[in-house]
């Protein structure tokens, strides 16, 4: 099936294959026809899917077909949980819509509001924004919203999740009631679904992925190992594999600063990306990222929420989410748009209940494979998780004991004390351990 059937004018066909694409992806064939028809949706898709493409093709189009207004004012917002995810729809909509007379804003906070509010003034047609960033503009008054005829709320579940709850209610308070409204979400759960039943009339649905499982083109694995040989286990497989481009996820900002300085001091170059970060940091970090300079991204979920990052090949949870949805997240990052990717987590004894209850909402088990060198030390016991304040539903416990588990390897029984090698250089250590010693973290 070509993008020429799904009833997009010719203008938009053209840039489409500009950027290459010759067939549209499940949920862009799915949701851009019934957008077309001027229908609510509710699509469940995660990052990956091209479902960007699947909303603002669609909202390009109806845009250029009806008349606009003199005044300038915003005909499409779309809101979104980050800054990033904000800034690469902008580039989506600005790539999409090159041959139409549409203008575009992109608008969210960490950087100066002036040049936002002079944009806004000159007149937009699509706005793209975070939610804060959004209403101080409302509030200064440098933005009305009375005109917006299709309202697109993307990563809903993030934004619910960074409780945005508010915000966004603030927000549809100030919208005309006659719209049109497009909810998409990589998971659903009841807070998701009440906020649906408010927003959406008689909405069209479109699953892509199935509910809260994991893209089918990721390999999924978990190497036990213990906590202190993570770094020196990641550094290892990261020299074995000869991996080029690594997105490595830490539970806190922290814990992501002091990984990437580690790993620099290993010879590996990397850079964290986390929410303390500034705008200019962060958005450098990940040009570096994207253009090979820099070989390990350490991110924190907030912050690598939304990258679009192609062809990730390798992402690796250092620590495992406290969430569990959150790993079907982070691991949406690898394997994007039909490319083959590989999503490793580093699981020591303390996240075995982490583990289990991932492995509870995917529904299966996560292959497990324990590296020559790196066995776990069945005599280390398990230690609650510190929780930081990304920690969710109130966190889980995990009491001592409580994650001993039975060893997860290939028949390598776990508990022969080799390998312990703590604070000395493991056996096994491969090209990307640079040969130096390292000492345990
Ligand atoms: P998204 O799920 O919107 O983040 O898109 C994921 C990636 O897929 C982005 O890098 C898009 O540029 C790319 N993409 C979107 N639609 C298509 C398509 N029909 N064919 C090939 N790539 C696509």
């Amino acid at each position: 099936m070509s993008f020429d059937s799904l009833g997009l004018s010719a203008d938009i066909l053209r840039a489409v294959s500009e950027q290459g694409y010759s067939e549209p992806t499940p949920v862009q064939k799915q949701a851009i026809p019934l957008i077309l028809q001027g229908r609510d949706l509710l699509a469940g898709a995660q990052t990956g899917t091209g479902k960007t493409a699947g909303f603002t093709l669609p909202l390009l189009h109806l845009l250029s077909q009806r008349p606009g207004h003199s005044a300038r004012k915003p005909r499409a917002l779309i809101l979104t949980p980050t800054r990033e995810l904000a800034a690469q729809i902008g580039d989506n909509v600005r790539a999409y819509g090159r041959h139409l007379p549409l203008k575009s804003a992109v608008i969210f906070g960490g950087v100066k509001i002036n040049p936002q509010i002079e944009k806004l003034r000159r007149g937009v047609d699509i706005l793209i924004a975070t939610p804060g960033r959004l209403l101080d503009h409302v509030g200064q008054k440098t933005l009305d919203l009375s005109a917006v005829e299709i309202l697109v709320l993307d990563e809903a579940d993030r934004m619910l999740d960074m409780g945005f709850i508010h915000d966004i209610k603030k927000v549809l308070a100030l919208l005309p009631r006659k719209r049109q409204n497009l909810l998409f979400s990589a998971t659903y759960n009841a807070t998701i679904r009440k906020l649906a039943d408010g927003l959406l009339d008689n909405p069209a649905q479109v699953e892509v992925a199935r509910r809260n499982t994991t893209a089918e083109r990721v390999t999924q694995r978990v190497h036990p190992v213990d906590k202190a040989r993570k770094r020196e286990l990641l550094a290892w497989l990261i020299g074995d594999g000869d991996w080029q481009q690594v997105l490595v996820f830490t539970r806190t900002k922290h814990g992501a600063n002091r990984l990437a300085e580690q790993l620099g001091k290993d010879g590996i170059s990397a850079a964290a990306i986390h929410g303390n970060k500034s705008q200019g940091a962060r958005t450098k970090a990940l040009a570096g990222f994207k253009q090979g300079q820099i070989r390990v991204l350490v991110a924190t979920d907030i912050a690598a929420r939304g990258l679009d990052i192609d062809q990730l090949p390798h992402v690796v949870n250092y620590e495992l989410p406290n969430v569990p949805e959150d790993y079907v997240h982070r691991i949406g990052r690898t394997g994007r748009a039909g490319r083959e990717g590989e999503a490793i987590s580093l699981v020591c004894v303390d996240e075995h209940k982490l583990l289990r209850d991932i492995e509870k909402l995917l529904k299966k088990p996560i292959d497990a494979q324990i590296i020559e060198g790196y066995e776990p030390d069945p005599s280390i016991p398990a230690e609650p998780i510190q929780m930081g304040r990304g920690a969710r539903n109130g966190g889980q416990r995990h009491g001592r004991g409580g994650g001993q588990q039975r060893a997860r390897g290939q028949g390598r029984p776990a508990g022969n004390g080799a390998g312990r090698g703590r604070g000395r250089a493991g056996r096994g250590r491969g090209r990307g351990g640079n040969g130096r010693g390292h000492r345990a973290a």
